[in-house]
């Protein structure tokens, strides 16, 4: 299997939150692609900034991963979130609700099998040998979004941001490892799987947003042209609805990552 990556900022201005790292050992191999939550203006308790912490936990599950296979992913991905909690719980404030966090899809496979976890709005896409493409894909941000709707316009951000990490709303990867009880996880047969994708939110808007087409059209397009051609696609389709008026969406362009796993 061979692993092609692409990451692009939202624009000049910003550092990017978004992290994709992959390593291939022959017939093995692993890939983490992570989305770190914009902090907001208030401050989020830390002095390291999200992209210290995006890079930090990228970094430690790419190690818990590859080179721990027997170590099952939900594991991996609680051992590196203490990790990164212990490298700064001595400076910040770790209970604060916006402590840095991070959507996450990390991926693992060998000669015999293809294991899975996602946590919050990135996706990973798994193609079949037939060319069929199954989408995994953690839903409970967007039921919290829709529950959000339903409330009068002036208490919807308070009433989403009260459902960050709670029991009932939708959780991210923060500074609790107990977190990793709760994302989808899941192993494939390696016979079942031709490909991979794994995707942040700035990069499935090319479905999910602009609907250029489908998963499997997504697919096929990073199967011809790579990851970046589907950023490059992504960019194009924003530039066409600066005031988002056409597509709603909260940013004009977000951070954009995407990892193609391929024979
Ligand atoms: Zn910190």
């Amino acid at each position: 299997m061979h692993v092609r990556a692409a990451v692009r900022p939202a624009g000049p201005s910003r550092p990017c939150e978004d992290f994709a790292a992959a390593l291939s050992t022959g017939d093995g191999g692993a890939l983490v692609v992570l989305d770190g939550v914009t902090p907001p203006v208030g401050g989020d308790g830390c002095s390291h900034g999200v992209p210290w912490f995006v890079n930090r936990l990228g970094g430690a599950l790419l190690e818990a991963t590859a080179r721990r296979p027997e170590v099952p992913l939900t594991e991996c991905l609680a051992r590196a979130i203490t990790r990164v909690a212990a490298a700064h719980r001595a400076t910040c404030d770790l209970s604060h609700p916006r402590t840095p966090q991070a959507t996450v899809v990390l991926a693992r496979w060998s000669e015999r099998t293809v294991e899975h976890l996602v946590l919050c709005d990135s996706v990973l896409l798994i193609r079949d040998p037939e060319g069929g493409v199954r989408p995994v894909h953690d839903a409970r941000l967007e039921t919290c979004r829709a529950r959000a709707r339903e409330r009068v316009a002036a208490e919807r951000v308070a009433f989403l941001e009260g459902l960050r990490n709670a029991p009932d709303g939708f959780p991210t990867a923060a500074a609790d490892p107990t977190v990793a009880d709760r994302a989808l996880a899941g192993t494939t047969s390696r016979k079942r799987v031709s490909a991979l994708a794994a995707l942040t939110d700035g990069a499935t808007r090319w479905t999910d947003t602009f609907a250029l087409g489908d998963w499997t059209a997504l697919f096929d397009l990073l199967l011809t042209g790579g990851p970046e051609r589907l950023l490059e696609e992504v960019r194009g389709a924003e530039a066409t609805d600066p005031t988002c008026r056409a597509f709603p969406r909260g940013k004009v362009s977000d951070d954009a990552a995407a990892v193609l796993v391929a024979p």
